[in-house]
């Protein structure tokens, strides 16, 4: 019996500060079921190939479906919030990021496999945490990016990938946060690649 292979390498496991995608000067509108809690939440769970390039949009066959994670909705609107405008229940995004991304490793996890693993994987990995025993609160205040990174690798074991992006004045700050995770979508990994973008030394971790 031949078995596909899956058709990536790895997953980058993203998670988004709230704070950091309100500040910007685009702002951002609260989910219809209302403001999220002030923690980080998903991203995405995005399979990537070793050398940093990326499948996207792989199955226009295979569109979401909320009736396939129907028992996954109300932790979904806690812990996977969009934020984007208009405000939305979350199935906008959701859907962008099953069609862009999780129909790439379709051959790994179908539909509720995909949704249900990156609801475990930010379960086991409790960022905010980390950060906040180190010290690094969501004040405003500025962290340099080396104790941000020591906090997360001390706490979770595997060194993470901090994406800045800019508030409202233009300061440098703490908006996602990286993490590599096997091709079974479970277990975390050190990261085979990083991605590449500028934060600045000293960074800002804006509250929500
Ligand atoms: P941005 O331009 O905001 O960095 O990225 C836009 C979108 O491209 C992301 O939200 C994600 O969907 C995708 N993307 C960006 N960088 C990566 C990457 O390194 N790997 C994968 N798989 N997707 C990425
Ligand atoms: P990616 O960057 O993964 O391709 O997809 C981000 C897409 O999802 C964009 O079209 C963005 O407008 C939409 N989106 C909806 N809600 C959110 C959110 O809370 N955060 C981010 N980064 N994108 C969101
Ligand atoms: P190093 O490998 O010496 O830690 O860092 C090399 C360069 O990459 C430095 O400019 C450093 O600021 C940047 N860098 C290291 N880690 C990260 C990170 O997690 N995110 C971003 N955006 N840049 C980083």
């Amino acid at each position: 019996l031949l078995c596909a292979s899956e058709d990536f390498d790895f997953f980058y496991f993203v998670q988004q500060w709230p704070g950091s995608y309100c500040d910007t000067k685009n702002s951002c509108c609260y989910p219809t079921t209302g403001k999220p809690a002030a923690d980080f939440g998903i991203h995405g769970l995005w399979p990537n190939y070793n050398d940093g390039s990326y499948p996207s949009n792989c199955d226009s066959n295979n569109p979401f479906n909320q009736n396939k994670i129907s028992d996954l909705i109300s932790s979904m609107q806690k812990k996977w919030p969009t934020l984007a405008c208009p405000s939305g229940n979350g199935v906008t995004f959701w859907s962008h990021e099953w069609e862009k991304h999780g129909t790439c490793s379709e051959s790994v996890l179908d539909q509720h496999g995909y949704f249900k693993a990156a609801l475990a994987l930010k379960n086991q990995v409790n960022l905010l945490q980390a950060l906040q025993s180190a010290g690094i609160q969501p004040n405003g205040g500025t962290y340099s990016l080396s104790s941000i990174k020591g906090a997360i690798q001390g706490a979770v074991g595997y060194a993470p990938w901090i994406e800045c992006n800019t508030d409202a004045s233009g300061n440098s700050q703490l908006y996602q946060i990286y993490l590599c995770v096997d091709t079974s979508g479970s277990n975390l990994i050190e990261c085979p690649v990083f991605p590449s973008g500028k934060c600045g030394s000293e960074i800002e971790f804006p509250s929500f």
